[in-house]
């Protein structure tokens, strides 16, 4: 039994327009409206409008309402959990998670929004002042993806309404029902209307499009595939927006002979097989040292093969389905592929049968660079594992990767702990740990993974503008 339908606006619904189904079971969740371009406009223009009103409120005013957000949200946190994992497929105790991992950026960004503090620089020259003001960008748009339905979208909305913002979202088409619900819980907590607005369409790249064209839409936040980020990035020229981009991985987890070995497999566990594989910081290549290959490998796959597939509204189970036919013809081809190549299944490998697009969690072994299992973001829950010899051969395979967000690696010498994280070219490191996302620190990549953080001091930068003002004749 569904308990989340109060949590979306009744006309949302429609006929006809943007269809949402169950990944697990292929059902029909809802039919949303599919938006005409004068309505996206419309939108903007109305939210532009009242982020005038907003800003100028005092920042505790804007700090209360988000977190009587938050606190809406951890109140309704069963429902926005069956929801998630309904459109989603995430399992019901990780869907439970990420409704209170996502609520910690509102509380977070709330606290924030009272610490913009701008400067005072000493003056070049006698009778001048020299201030440093912070203030709100605009408008703010942000797209996001379907594998993280909620955190992802108060990552963005948290900041840029602590920072006197407002925020259109184009929310993934997978997962829209989240972001109407999170909608609806904004406006219960007292956030007018029209400074936070979802964007339900059928046309993404159309939408994205008006978004990116929009002079009135100052800032840009995207989270998804690096591909199409690339693609708003292009669009974004002509305006000149301040963008930021959480883009996709290929997280290396180095095990070094020197690893607390148990430490490692559950590091392992959670890094790579949370959200079935479906993660950006998940990892995606294994390193092992030669003289722990064996040891690492046959625990991993004892865990693995304790694991359970299936509905992940249902107790017990521990891997949901890939959100759909694509995502799970993707991993089976770069299976095939890397088995070609020489690679030897420890575990799983093959689909799982079931009205969702079911794959068995999987060991993967021997896997070497030429398979292209190494270099493309997996995105289901297969870990390969590589073999290396030597601290430098771990590093320079690591960093062989156009991306750079996460990357992980486990070993009990100090002088190599510190060697190592300054080795890595990513922007976020796991030193003995599987997992490192918070909203107290800041999260984003480097090279081909994204722009900018978000989370942390640093979150409510990428909503604010620099002015500096020289004042003379004192
Ligand atoms: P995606 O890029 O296909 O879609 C992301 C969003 O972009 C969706 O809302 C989609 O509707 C929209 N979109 C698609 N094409 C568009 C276009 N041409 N113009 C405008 N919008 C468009 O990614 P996905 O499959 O939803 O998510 C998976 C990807 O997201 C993975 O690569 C993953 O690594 C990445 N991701 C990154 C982070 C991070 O923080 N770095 C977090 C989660 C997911």
């Amino acid at each position: 039994m569904t308990t989340w339908t109060d949590l979306v606006n009744a006309d949302a619904f429609t006929e006809q327009g943007l269809v949402v189904t169950n990944p697990a079971t292929g059902n029909v969740l809802a039919t949303l409206r599919d938006m005409s371009d004068s309505e996206v406009n419309a939108i903007i223009a109305e939210a532009d409008l009242a982020r005038v009103a907003w800003a100028s409120l005092t920042a505790k005013s804007r700090a209360a309402k988000l977190k009587a957000w938050n606190d809406l949200i951890l109140a309704n946190q069963e429902k926005l959990a069956q929801l998630i994992t309904a459109e989603c497929g995430k399992p019901l105790a990780e869907a439970r998670g990420e409704v209170a991992y996502g609520a910690s950026f509102l509380e977070w960004f709330a606290e924030e929004a009272k610490r913009v503090y701008g400067d005072v620089i000493p003056a070049h020259a006698e009778g001048k002042q020299i201030l440093v003001l912070k203030q709100p960008i605009g408008t703010a748009a942000a797209i996001t993806p379907w594998n993280f339905p909620l955190a992802m979208i108060t990552r963005k909305a948290g900041p840029a309404l602590a920072a006197g913002c407002s925020m259109v979202l184009k929310p993934a088409e997978a997962t829209p029902l989240t972001a109407l619900a999170l909608e609806t819980l904004a406006q219960r907590a007292g956030i007018p209307a029209p400074l936070f607005r979802v964007i339900t369409t059928t046309q993404p790249a159309h939408v994205g499009g008006i978004l990116c064209a929009s002079d009135t839409i100052r800032k840009l936040s995207f989270t998804g595939s690096t591909a199409v980020g690339k693609i708003l990035m292009r669009q974004s020229a002509d305006t000149m927006k301040k963008l930021s981009f959480e883009l996709g991985g290929n997280a290396p987890f180095i095990v070094f002979d020197d690893a607390d070995i148990n430490a490692a497999v559950d590091g392992a566990m959670v890094s790579k097989y949370r959200n079935a594989g479906q993660t950006c910081v998940c990892v995606n290549r294994f390193l092992v040292q030669d003289s722990v290959y064996d040891d690492f490998v046959a625990k991993l796959t004892e865990r693995v093969s304790a694991m359970k597939v299936g509905n992940g509204a249902e107790e017990g189970v521990t891997v949901g389905p890939l959100i759909n036919q694509a995502a799970l013809d993707k991993v089976e081809k770069l299976m095939t592929d890397a088995c070609e190549k020489g690679a030897k299944i420890a575990a799983g490998g093959h689909r799982v049968d079931g009205d969702g697009a079911f794959y068995a969690p999987t060991v993967l072994t021997e896997v070497t660079p030429e398979m292209a299992i190494f270099s493309n973001e997996i995105f289901g829950p297969v870990a390969t594992v590589v073999r290396f010899n030597t601290e430098e051969e771990a590093i320079a395979i690591a960093n062989a990767t156009e991306y750079g967000l996460a990357a992980y690696f486990y070993t009990q010498n100090l002088g190599r702990s510190w060697r190592v994280m300054q080795a890595l070219e990513y922007g976020m490191v796991g030193v003995n740990e599987g997992i490192i996302s918070t909203e107290v620190a800041p999260f984003g990549g480097v090279k081909h993974s994204g722009l900018g953080r978000e989370g942390s001091k640093y979150g409510i930068d990428e909503y604010l503008e620099i002015k500096y003002c020289l004042v003379g004749g004192l």
